[in-house]
């Protein structure tokens, strides 16, 4: 840090703790886009911690496709379990003494207490408090001050206790958030902090956590707003500094409802590199979803701007509508601003990461078709999927290309003129450029047989496309050669010859 530039704001420490449950969630990676802007706004460090307690849950391989998501979205932390990093292990799995130590200790202070009951007796519980429709729910304390043989005594009683918070009437009533401000919440009940298997909940483990990793923001969904205090209270006991809180909306779909994997599939974060998504749109987009653009004129932006200008304040707290159709016209924007050899670098590697075939033809270089065809495509892409079906004519064999019905129908009754003249036309032209290919059309079909370039060249486009509609007929031509033009001109003509009856 040079001297003149000292930042006013210290460095941050920021983290984003998934469970490896299953595919990614787009709300992670969101996260992660706030995450990394405000670690890199102060100078700080972004931190990946796997949050790994819940073991029933966990899904094998779930870990490795977290880092292959932020890693492809340029997302990727300072420090986790994969890069390592001065506090770690990043996997709860691997702290789970740490835990036990602190559990003990707030039990042996006399802010924890062992509690024996069975689930089956709170489920029970939980099922009589529904009933009365007492105010007060959560745990009934029946535990709490027993020993392990006064309570084995009585009914309802596991071999194994798990350890709870014992709450204080002083419990925090709010707390201050980055974003929200001063928010209010619910009285915490007597949550447990150690579970039977000896693994943590999540409450013990995240404050445990965010304080040895030192942690200074800590950043996630506002689905935790109301267990605050809880964690509020376990700093409290331990003597730490809690981090700052920054309650992050929830994503929503068109109907309001959470994102979930169920329900949508955009919420699984692999989908959109399988749609054919650019990491830096949807990083862009993600940006955008309750927080205001950069610049006044365009939604269009990097990360760098994003985070040039990062602020808390700006955060709105409307859950944000994943709205797919804006991201589709980011995506096509960001596609737009590619270099042509890049654009054409992602494309090939897309159809590499999908597993995308090409006919044999024995004479075509994908590659190189693809970096010729990206003048002609690169307009029209909304996503990297819409390439393969957009030229997937100039990568056909030239005897076997698919002529779609509706093309050969809107032909006019006999093409035959039209193509003959076409043929010998372009066997003379030796340099097959677009301008050329053009030239030497309109002259043998518009000013030699006097059709109207709309009739003229409705054949030649069916030959070489096999479509009505397509991208660009005279720069296709130059991109499939000469050889290749002629080719498919004939084999419309041998299909759609008219025999004198
Ligand atoms: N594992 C928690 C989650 O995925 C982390 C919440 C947090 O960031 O503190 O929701």
């Amino acid at each position: 840090m040079t001297a003149q530039k000292m930042p006013v704001i210290p460095p941050a420490r920021t983290r984003v703790a998934p469970s490896p449950t299953g595919d990614p969630h787009v709300g992670t990676a969101y996260q992660a886009v706030f995450d990394l802007a405000w670690a890199r706004a102060t100078g700080g460090a972004f931190v990946l911690r796997i949050e790994d307690t819940d073991r029933a849950r966990e899904v094998e391989g779930s870990e490795a496709q977290i880092y292959d998501c932020l890693d492809w979205l340029g997302l990727t932390p300072d420090e986790g379990p994969r890069t390592g990093g001065p506090v770690g292990p990043y996997r709860q799995s691997e702290r789970l003494d740490l835990y036990r130590r602190y559990a003990e200790e707030l039990v042996a202070a006399g802010h924890a207490y062992h509690c024996w009951c069975t689930p089956e007796r709170l489920a029970d519980l939980r099922a009589e408090q529904a009933a009365a429709k007492t105010a007060k729910t959560g745990y009934d304390r029946c535990c709490l001050g027993l020993t392990r043989d006064e309570r084995a005594r009585m009914p309802g009683f596991a071999e194994t206790p798990v350890i709870r918070m014992l709450v204080p009437d002083d419990a925090p009533g709010e707390f201050t958030d980055l974003i929200r401000g001063d928010v209010k919440t619910p009285f915490p009940d007597d949550q447990v902090i150690l579970k039977a298997d000896g693994f943590p909940t999540y409450h013990l483990a995240v404050v445990v956590d965010d304080h040895l990793m030192g942690i200074t923001t800590a950043v996630r969904g506002e689905e935790w707003i109301s267990s605050t205090p809880k964690h509020l209270l376990l700093y409290r006991w331990l003597g730490w500094t809690p981090p700052a809180f920054a309650h992050m909306p929830l994503l929503r779909n068109a109907d309001k409802s959470k994102i979930s994997k169920r329900k949508n599939p955009a919420a699984r974060l692999a989908w959109f590199r399988e749609a054919g998504y650019l990491p830096e749109a949807l990083v862009n987009f993600l940006e955008l979803l309750a927080y205001p653009g950069v610049h006044p004129d365009t939604e269009v932006q990097t990360f760098a701007e994003f985070m040039g200008a990062f602020d808390w304040a700006k955060v709105n707290t409307t859950g944000p509508i994943f709205d797919l159709t804006k991201l589709d016209w980011l995506n096509g924007a960001h596609i737009r601003a590619l270099a042509d050899d890049d654009l054409a670098a992602r494309i090939i590697a897309y159809w590499d990461e999908t597993g995308q075939t090409f006919p044999a033809t024995g004479r075509l270089d994908p590659a190189r078709v693809v970096r010729e065809a990206v003048p002609i495509m690169k307009e029209r892409l909304t996503t990297l999927a819409d390439a393969y079906p957009m030229i997937d004519f100039l990568l056909a064999p030239d005897d076997d290309l698919t002529l779609e019905d509706e093309a050969l129908a809107g032909l006019p009754g006999d093409t035959t003129d039209a193509l003959d003249a076409a043929v010998t036309a372009l066997a003379g032209v030796d340099d097959f450029t677009a301008e050329a290919v053009q030239q030497a059309l309109r002259t043998a079909l518009v000013e030699g047989l006097s059709l109207k370039p709309k009739v003229a060249f409705a054949p030649v486009r069916v030959a070489i496309t096999g479509r009505r509609v397509s991208p660009p007929l005279f720069e296709s031509m130059a991109i499939l050669g000469r050889d290749a033009c002629l080719a498919r001109l004939l084999a419309l003509r041998a299909k759609t010859v008219v025999t004198p009856s």
